[in-house]
């Protein structure tokens, strides 16, 4: 479970996170959509300190962000994070680029973390791209490898920041699929997307988010079919 309290972030003089409260329950999967700049990039990169936030109180399994002995690799180990950009390394094969943070991290053996990868590159589609490099992969293919690094560390909670939107659109679908599988077996997720019928479809919870503040929430259909605040409403008309 993730509790968020009085989260409150700043760039200099710009508050950017305004008081944020917010409870995800294991296995819940909470979309946020927002408009360009309301700081959901923000928030995310908070959840796995990214960002260092200037007060309030993040806990992740109980265990509090802002414990000034906590060892952020930990953090980023259970938290997996998922960026528009795929920043797969380069110079590594999709295989190498999936086992080398548990082999480096975690510890596991090479033989181990290489079973994890095989199998996770079968969930995702992809037995045959083990020993390509990543230039030679779709964008939609790099995702997916990007979302089984993420995976391979066997986090307890998944951060995705559009992870479709610098995608061809007919590549989206393949991301999205393996999104929704991951939500059926049960991962917690947090999720910033602009996908709305996938929100819709897989979100138990939405969160609509403006200059810094979570304005409204609910269920997909009490956020897509009824919102309450004018600003959701103008927002949701805006993209339709
Ligand atoms: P988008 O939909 O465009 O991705 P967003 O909701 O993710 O927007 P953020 O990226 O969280 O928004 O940005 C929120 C605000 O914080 C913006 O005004 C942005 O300019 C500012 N900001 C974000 N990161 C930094 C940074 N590293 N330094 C200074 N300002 C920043
Ligand atoms: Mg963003």
């Amino acid at each position: 479970m993730i509790e968020v309290i009085d989260l409150n972030k700043s760039f200099g003089s710009q508050t950017v996170l305004k008081q944020i409260n917010l409870k995800v329950y294991n296995q819940e999967v909470v979309v946020i959509i927002g408009p360009s700049g309301s700081g959901k990039s923000t928030f995310l990169r908070c959840l796995n300190l990214l960002e260092q936030p200037q007060g309030g109180t993040i806990l992740i399994e109980g265990q509090s962000l802002m414990d000034p002995n906590i060892k952020i690799s930990n953090i980023r180990a259970e938290v997996g994070l998922v960026f528009q950009q795929f920043n797969l390394f380069p110079h590594m094969k999709v295989i190498d680029n999936i086992t080398i943070a548990p082999i480096q991290v975690r510890k596991w053996p090479v033989e181990k973390a290489r079973s994890k990868a095989v199998e996770l590159l079968a969930k995702v589609g992809l037995s045959e791209k083990a020993d390509v490099y990543p230039d030679s992969l779709s964008g939609g293919q790099a995702q997916r490898v990007a979302i089984a690094r993420a995976l391979a560390m066997e986090p307890k909670i998944m951060l995705f920041d559009e992870p479709t939107s610098a995608l061809d659109p007919e590549m989206v679908g393949e991301v999205l699929a393996v999104m929704k599988d991951l939500a059926k077996e049960g991962m917690t997720m947090v999720i910033v997307t602009h996908e709305m019928d996938f929100a819709r479809e897989v979100g138990d919870r939405v969160l609509f988010m403006e200059q810094g503040i979570i304005v409204e929430e609910g269920t997909p259909e009490e956020i897509f079919e009824r919102p309450i605040h004018e600003r959701t409403k103008s927002f949701l008309s805006s993209r339709n």
